[in-house]
């Protein structure tokens, strides 16, 4: 049987939220099969436990918000692409603030805590959404154009493009795929930062917004170059990231998918739009698990890899 797979201990992580600037504490604890991911807001007068689902996403205007009621987590797409990409489907997410911290801007050091923490398998059976027929959400036309697109694949691959035209974008790539059953995600994606520009954070900062960020958690570029004075991680890191937040806000529908993703220019409201078309129409997918593991789609099957 392929399994859903949770923490073995706990582990703790301590740092800033990007958009609120405020010191924040999380701890990531094991969690029963069919949990799912839930973020719990410990620093409450009473705690207040948010499920990740398509449906608790409240706000997607600069990250992916999640609300049950009054109580709200800020940014959590990157320690969802983290818990996506190492195949975590049961997870306690304790937070002390509205907002995950950032760290470095990618999801690396998510995935360092979670291996630190070590992986358990559980004796439950890991449930899939497996798209059946394509679903696909498009807004604009011209220069305003973007979409995003979900097609059955036996797997889960992403193609991502994105259209910056900068002198520090146009010479890397505009495009990157990346497929869970021959790349590694602790490789090849986790490590892409998030990035703006320095009129942008003057403008955000302005709205109250990106009050924590800076050259150690985001690549930051002005209007000709990258200021990071280490470089990139990756060639072609911006388009990675925007693979890395795709991940995190599809993993928001509460199971891995079963797919092949595709976007041009989408970002955290159109990805989640796709999820709720999804969901709009039962006849695009089914659920399924897999009792003979050699069934699976390669890279669920397969033990982890490492770094
Ligand atoms: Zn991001």
């Amino acid at each position: 049987m392929l399994a859903q797979r949770t923490l073995k201990s706990i582990t703790t992580a301590v740092g800033v939220g990007l958009h609120s600037g405020q010191r924040v504490e999380l701890t990531l604890r094991p969690a029963q099969p069919d949990t799912g991911i839930v973020f719990r807001r410990v620093d409450l007068p009473e705690p207040v436990d948010i499920p990740v689902t398509a449906q608790s996403v409240s706000d997607t205007r600069m990250a992916s918000t999640i609300a049950n009621g009054a109580a709200k987590v800020h940014t959590v797409e990157h320690l969802m692409s983290a818990c996506a990409g190492l195949g975590i489907d049961n997870l306690y997410v304790d937070i002390s603030a509205e907002e995950v911290p950032i760290l470095d801007g990618s999801a690396a050091s998510f995935v360092f805590l979670l291996q630190s923490a070590g992986i358990e398998l559980q004796r439950a059976p890991r449930r899939f959404i497996r798209v059946t027929q394509p679903v696909e959400v498009r807004e604009g036309e011209g220069a305003n154009l973007k979409w995003a697109r979900l097609a059955p694949y036996h797997g889960f691959k992403l193609s991502f493009e994105i259209e910056f035209h900068h002198p520090a974008v146009d010479s890397t790539g505009q495009r990157v795929e990346f497929d869970m059953s021959s790349d590694s995600y602790a490789r090849d994606i986790a490590r892409a930062r998030t990035f703006g520009f320095t009129k942008d954070v003057e403008m955000m900062r302005a709205n109250g917004l990106a009050l924590g960020g800076g050259l150690d958690n985001a690549i930051v570029m002005d209007d000709y170059k990258v200021l990071n004075s280490d470089g990139l991680r990756y060639d072609d890191e911006f388009v990675k990231h925007k693979i890395l937040d795709a991940m995190g806000d599809l993993y928001i529908v509460g199971k891995p998918l079963l797919a092949a993703y595709s976007a041009f220019r989408s970002g955290h409201a159109m990805n989640n739009q796709l999820l709720r078309e999804l969901l709009a129409h039962p006849e695009c997918y089914e659920i399924v698990s897999f009792d003979d593991e050699r069934k699976a789609p390669k890279g669920f099957a397969q033990p982890l890899r490492a770094w």
